[in-house]
């Protein structure tokens, strides 16, 4: 199959993972017989230095023409002194934004290679973690008007609009649903719908689209609980829904809780768009360019592109389990190291861990 990739590789540590991420696509594209045609734009930092624009209008352009967009991270002290419009960031909300990317898809795996470095009780750990949050990313609280900070009765007010239509709070839970579908179908909606009026809609049009999916089991939990659940017992989950504020808090308590930033993916999707996929984490600017770079989110943030963004499903179950492959067999970068040292491990730079992930494909 033919499929063309603009690569994002932006800042920090960005283009050093997405390189390691190439390789593995190259590989994947020897091994099944596919064509990726990958063409590389200017995102966050690295764009302002370009171009004075942390989205160029040539970016949105390339994005948009492509089948699929796959970023590194942008950001650094070198841009932090700027004003909020020209930062870094601002290229990825924009990108976010350009591509109507509405839905956050963030897995949160505890590998059976690492559970020493989950934060949870060994006991809870030995249970496995294995979910994934899907959190709606264009409106609730972020985006409700009115909002703003005004004086009334003589004291300062801050105020925001939670607020949900009934089209957004469908189309969300059709990719929950359809992701719990492909894997333990069990999905449970998180909301507040015993205090929030806004979550009563969503919990009745989250039911209502339930009856497309009879395969799927779907509970409803409020987030209060959703969050005291995640660090109880996690693999009580397979698939979360969300709205956007609950989803902000919940996918980055599920993702710490499996102790490994390097190692976590993520795919943000649009209706028809292409879909961006990124690791979770930043652009590390403490150790850019020094090769000591975990480019394993990067490279399973590869796999989500490829079982998401081109349905090749056998293609991204080989990347995932090169890299299980090699956690297992005790490759490591810095980040994964053992504190108390590392008896049995094999200490490995970002281009070294992305070579031995080739040589499991
Ligand atoms: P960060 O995720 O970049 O780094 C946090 C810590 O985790 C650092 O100690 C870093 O060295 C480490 N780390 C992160 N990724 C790693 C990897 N792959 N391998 C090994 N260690 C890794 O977060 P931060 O320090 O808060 O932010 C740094 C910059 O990144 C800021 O400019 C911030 O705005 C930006 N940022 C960008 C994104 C994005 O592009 N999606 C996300 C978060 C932060």
């Amino acid at each position: 199959m033919r499929k063309t990739i603009c690569l994002l590789p932006g800042d920090g540590i960005g283009p050093e993972i997405v390189a390691e991420a190439v390789k593995t696509l190259r590989a994947v594209e020897k091994k099944f017989g596919h064509e990726f045609v990958m063409s590389e734009a200017l995102i966050g930092g690295a764009a302002l230095d370009a171009a004075g624009d942390p989205l160029p209008a040539a970016t949105v352009d390339a994005c948009k023409a492509a089948d699929a967009v796959f970023l590194g991270a942008v950001g650094g002290p070198k841009w932090d002194v700027l004003p909020g419009d020209r930062r870094p960031e601002r290229g990825l909300l924009g990108i976010r934004k350009a591509l109507g990317l509405f839905a956050n898809l963030r897995p949160a795996t505890l590998f059976p290679e690492l559970a020493g470095s989950c934060l949870l009780r060994a006991d809870t750990a030995a249970k496995g973690l294995d979910l994934i949050v899907v959190r709606e990313l264009t409106g609730d609280v972020y985006f409700g008007k009115p909002a703003g900070q005004e004086v009334r009765d003589g004291q300062r007010v801050g105020f925001n609009t939670m607020i949900y239509t009934e089209q957004e709070i469908e189309r969300i839970a059709r990719v929950a649903f359809a992701t719990a579908r492909k894997r333990k179908k069990r999905l449970c909606s998180v909301d507040k719908a015993n205090v929030l009026d806004v979550s009563r809609l969503w919990r009745a049009v989250v039911s209502e689209v339930a009856k497309d999916f009879p395969d799927v089991e779907l509970s409803h939990m409020y987030v209060d609980n959703a969050a005291m659940q995640l660090v109880r017992d996690p693999s009580q989950f397979d698939v979360i829904l969300t709205g956007n504020l609950f989803g902000d808090i919940l996918s980055d308590e599920a993702s710490a809780i499996t102790g490994s930033i390097g190692l976590l993916p993520s795919a943000s999707l649009g209706a028809g768009a292409p879909g961006l996929f990124e690791p979770i984490h930043g652009s590390a600017p403490d150790i850019a360019g020094q090769g000591k770079a975990n480019p394993l989110a990067t490279i399973l943030s590869a796999a989500m592109l490829l079982r998401l963004g081109f349905d090749m499903e056998a293609e991204a179950a080989a990347v995932e389990n090169a890299v299980h492959a090699v956690l297992r067999e005790g490759f490591r970068t810095p980040d994964l190291m053992p504190a108390s040292g590392g008896a049995g491990f094999h200490p490995v730079s970002t281009t070294e861990m992305g070579d031995r992930v080739v040589e499991r494909l």
